[in-house]
């Protein structure tokens, strides 16, 4: 397999930036793979005097590990790492040589602190846009730590282990040989789960806060990035730092950047914030709120952190459906978003599942973009507002189903169809499709507010126009107030009012 001329034409300029010499272990056979692998490895060595390759027995073939002359990585890739997985590739034959990895000196520490063995496996698709990220984060857990090892499996290409092990998605990451996660996970989030992260006890014993931001998607970046920038002290906790970003795919409405892909943004925000004097504590998720002297914010493990003024910023989730296939082809034809995925599905065939407002906006929304729209309601009839329907029912490529219980969403890749059950009738019926929306509503992710803070009867906190709640000096922002949209750019602005809001709070008290 030859190399095309692009892809070689990067490799050449990434291969100066070696530094250590580095061997190249390969295992191969005479099948078809081992012969990709070993042409793989043959360009690799033809293109750099540092790099050098040795005949070896792997747990895999084919499969090649990246070492230093006389030390081994644990670096190997069990597949071709092409594809999404040739910055992987590239990134592993820098570091292994000794070019340090982009990582924070704290989580650098924290990976070397780790005892015990540890072998990783993470299932891959040479076309998945999640994979890398876990790819590169156990790589650089491997050259860091000699107790680490991670070897990276292109599904294709070992297709009786995948379905020996039933991986249904990937990246699917195995530790020691047992099942470890599935999907998007970060190397802190990885750290987390091998019992890194900050104990109750640190946690707890840190100053207070002028502003304490709880959540750490687009509305607490901003708010957090806001605050800091007023020099005061400010801390956030997140459970996922990014929040709804890191689920989206692609992103074409935030205003000045035509086009991003979440994992992208979610990164951006968190650069962002780092950039500014803000005590970040991700992967840390708010259980309750208590008003003392201070506000007293206690986390899931038992901390309790402490400041004058509190942004909530929790975000919402959208309501799944439940049915087979929802998760399995979510981002692949499963979609929530029709104002940001909307234009992906031009001119093909999708469903909307829900009838009530937003399912019924939806479906308007799309049958201006797409071939057909299908919205399918459980009710005998839909539940949106009268002018809505009256519009929905004007249009031409829209059909309407009521008494209709989605039973299963299918597919093959990618979303092929539906398959729902006529109330009526009793038959269980099949519709192709390319992408189904599911439009049964947002549930903000206010719970663990208990009847703290005044909120709507859908959960959302109520603010007025300048983010404040009822309690003085808690502010919010984002999908978890009463907000007219939940959009990227609104939460942001949202986000940005919250901290001024604050300071203004701060300054006054
Ligand atoms: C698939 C998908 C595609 C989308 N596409 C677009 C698009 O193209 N354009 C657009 O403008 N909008 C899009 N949206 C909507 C957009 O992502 C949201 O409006 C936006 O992310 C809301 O920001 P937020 O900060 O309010 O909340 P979120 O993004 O939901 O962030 C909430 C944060 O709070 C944290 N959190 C939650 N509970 C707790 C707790 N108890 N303790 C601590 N932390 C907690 C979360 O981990 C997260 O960090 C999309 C949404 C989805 C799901």
């Amino acid at each position: 397999m030859a190399l095309d001329a692009e892809i070689k034409s990067q490799l050449s300029q990434y291969l100066q930036l070696l530094e250590d010499d580095l061997v190249l272990k390969v295992s191969t056979d005479s099948d078809e793979k081992s012969e990709e692998t070993q042409a793989l490895v043959d360009e690799l060595a033809a293109m750099s005097t540092k790099i050098s390759i040795e005949k070896t027995d792997l747990e895999h073939t084919p499969s090649f590990s990246v070492n230093r002359v006389g030390k081994d990585s644990g670096v190997t890739f069990a597949g071709v790492p092409l594809g999404h997985e040739f910055t992987s590739l590239v990134l592993a034959l820098l570091q292994v040589s000794g070019r340090p990895p982009k990582v924070e000196q704290n989580v650098i520490d924290q990976i070397k602190d780790l005892d015990g063995e540890y072998h990783f496996e993470t299932y891959v698709s040479l076309s998945c846009h999640n994979c890398p990220d876990v790819v590169q984060a156990l790589n650089i857990m491997s050259v860091l730590n000699p107790n680490i090892s991670h070897t990276m499996i292109d599904g294709a290409s070992f297709k009786e282990e995948v379905e020996a092990k039933d991986v249904m998605a990937v990246p699917a990451v195995y530790l020691n040989g047992e099942p470890f996660s599935n999907g998007r996970i970060s190397l802190e989030e990885i750290l987390a789960k091998l019992g890194k992260s900050l104990s109750a006890d640190e946690l707890s014993n840190k100053d207070p806060y002028d502003v304490l931001v709880v959540g750490g998607g687009p509305a607490g970046a901003s708010a957090a990035v806001y605050a800091s920038r007023k020099g005061i002290r400010t801390g956030i906790v997140a459970e996922r730092l990014g929040g709804q970003v890191l689920d989206t795919l692609t992103i074409e409405n935030f205003i000045s950047v035509k086009n991003t892909e979440g994992s992208k943004l979610a990164a951006a925000l968190e650069e962002h914030i780092k950039d500014y004097d803000v005590d970040i504590m991700n992967l840390q998720r708010a259980k309750g709120l208590e008003k003392k002297d201070l506000f007293e914010l206690e986390l899931e493990n038992g901390a309790k952190l402490k400041s004058k003024t509190l942004i909530i910023s929790t975000g919402a989730r959208w309501r799944q459906i439940g049915v087979p296939g929802e998760e399995e082809f979510k981002n692949k034809g499963v979609a929530y978003c029709p104002h940001c995925d909307g234009p992906l599905f031009e001119g093909k065939d999708v469903a909307v599942i829900g009838g009530g407002n937003s399912g019924v906006e939806a479906a308007i929304d799309l049958a201006g973009i797409v071939n057909h729209v299908t919205v399918l309601e459980y009710n005998s009839e839909l539940k949106a507002d009268e002018v809505l329907q009256k519009r929905l029912y004007s249009l031409p490529n829209v059909t309407v189903l009521t008494n209709a219980k989605t039973s299963e969403i299918t597919g093959d890749d990618n979303v092929n169809g539906l398959s729902y059950v006529d109330l009526e009738s009793g038959d269980e019926k099949h519709i192709k499709l390319a992408g189904v929306f599911v439009q049964i509503g947002l549930i903000p992710n206010t719970d663990w507010l208990g009847d703290q803070v005044d909120r709507n009867k859908i959960g959302e906190i109520i603010t007025d126009k300048s983010t404040a709640t009822n309690i003085p000096g808690v502010f919010a922002a984002g999908d978890c107030t009463n907000s007219a949209y939940n959009q990227i750019i609104v939460s942001m602005g949202e986000g940005a009012t919250s901290a001024l809001a604050a300071f203004d709070h701060l300054i006054r008290n």
